[in-house]
């Protein structure tokens, strides 16, 4: 039975990266999944074409318990370097609004050409069954290497595999229907690590029973979103205005997506209707004096959401005739459209979750500091991006900051194993 250097779970973008990389750097890796083929998250992000990175990469786009930590990451591996790397895959794509990359081919395409990849490098696959069954890590008393160094072993489905380091890049368990689990987050806190509990990211808001703007779902606009915690108020975007979909439940669309990623139960969440065209500015317009409220809003918004929006003894009387007061009550009813979501549809319609590991018990390295040569990377972590590429971008890029992370330690331990050779059969005199 063959001793890797790495096994890596997961045959998402983090560990495919990741076990190419460690491939290509002349390290033996055994590539773990329970799906019967790699990136089966990946083939259906971005409704299948797959937005991999952004233009725009801060840790700002993070939600994260460490962003100076994510800011480094990010450095070390910005936008061009998915570009790069889309280019080597053969993998045409486009710039869209807000600095997103689409590929133009199904996102699929990505997953198979790195699964192609790791093969010309020589990794083995292990698919179709889970990873279980681990053995605490343990020193190893084999023959030829250091007394020191340790194995992890586990069964991939049936089969043993052991290993001299382990990559965790089993993803969250956002979107289960993907069969997505939070089991390898289970056994890091086993091993005494630090977990957030996930929570949904990228995710619909509902809203209460019997909500002001019920019965518009279809709906969609552009807004800009507060979210209001103890008094104070704050943007989630730093994009600002995205579209706004009504549905059945509440609200979804990009800027419910965005907003769900930082939203906690008991916010307040304040919405702009018309977050470019300020209601006092267009009650002052010279011609709109004999307009109706009600019809001066359905101009610039459906009109089944104006109907919703305009206070009712105010949407039959001319915009001439609206006192200071109305005039205020109109811009605040569109404007600071206040709403209490009572949750979000949970990890089950969730793109992706927040919480995870932390990395207040790993390395800059994203190395374990309790297991030694046990890494993490990828969604596991305590990082959820905002809309737009942001997640697959922070999978590859921390996969391929472990691969290095492998590959030195790797080179290292050669070192000192060959001096502790050197030293140990220097004959004395
Ligand atoms: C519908 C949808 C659309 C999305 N669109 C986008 C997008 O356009 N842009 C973007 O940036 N992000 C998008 N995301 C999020 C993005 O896909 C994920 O953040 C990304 O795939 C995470 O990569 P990962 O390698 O960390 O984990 P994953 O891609 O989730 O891969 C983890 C792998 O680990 C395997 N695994 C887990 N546990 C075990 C185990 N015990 N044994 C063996 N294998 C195991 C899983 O089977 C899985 O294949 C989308 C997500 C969804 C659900």
């Amino acid at each position: 039975m063959p001793i890797y250097d790495v096994a890596i779970i997961g045959a998402g973008p983090a560990g495919l990266l990741c076990a190419r990389n460690a491939a290509r750097r002349g390290l033996s890796v055994a590539l773990v999944d329970s799906h019967d083929r790699p990136g089966v998250k990946l083939s259906v992000a971005g409704g299948g074409r797959g937005n991999f990175t952004n233009r725009t990469l801060t840790e700002r786009h993070y939600v994260t318990g460490d962003p100076a930590l994510v800011r480094a990451v990010l450095r070390a591996f910005p936008c061009e370097k998915v570009l790069d790397l889309l280019r080597e895959l053969r993998l045409p794509f486009e710039e869209r609004d807000f600095g997103q990359i689409f590929g133009l081919r199904p996102a699929s395409f990505m997953a198979d050409r790195l699964a192609m990849q790791c093969d010309d490098a020589r990794v083995d696959f292990y698919l179709g069954g889970a990873a279980h069954s681990f053995t605490p890590p343990s020193v190893s008393p084999a023959f030829g290497r250091a007394d020191n160094e340790r194995t992890f072993s586990f069964l991939a489905g049936r089969e043993r595999v052991t290993a001299r380091a382990l990559v965790i890049a089993a993803g969250s368990p956002a979107c289960p229907a993907l069969g997505s689990s939070d089991a390898m987050a289970k056994l890091a806190a086993a091993w005494g690590h630090d977990v957030v509990p996930f929570r949904p990211a990228l995710a619909p808001l509902v809203m209460p029973d019997g909500w002001p703007l019920a019965g518009l779902e279809g709906i969609s606009l552009n807004v800009r979103l507060e979210l209001r915690r103890n008094g104070e108020s704050f943007r989630p975007d730093p994009e600002g205005i995205r579209p706004l979909l009504f549905t059945h439940r509440g609200v979804s669309g990009p800027a419910a997506l965005v907003a769900s990623c930082l939203w906690k139960q008991g916010d307040e969440l304040l919405i702009d209707f018309l977050p470019e065209l300020p209601v006092p500015e267009l009650l002052d317009e010279k011609d709109h004096g004999k307009l109706l409220a009600r019809n001066l809003l359905a101009r610039h918004m459906p009109a089944r959401l104006a109907d919703a929006l305009c206070p009712e003894d105010l949407a039959r009387r001319k915009c001439a005739e609206l006192g200071k007061k109305d005039r205020l009550r109109l811009a605040q009813a569109v404007h600071r459209f206040s709403c209490r979501p009572a949750g979000t549809e949970g990890l089950k319609r969730a793109e992706v979750a927040a919480g995870g590991v932390t990395f207040s018990s790993l390395s800059r390295k994203l190395e374990s500091r309790l297991v030694p040569d046990l890494y993490f990377c990828g969604e596991i972590l305590d990082v959820a991006g905002l809309l737009g590429g942001y997640n697959i971008h922070w999978a590859l890029a921390s996969g391929a900051l472990v691969a290095s992370a492998l590959a030195k330690r790797a080179a290292e331990k050669t070192d000192v194993a060959s001096d502790f050779r050197g030293r140990r059969f220097v004959p004395k005199d």
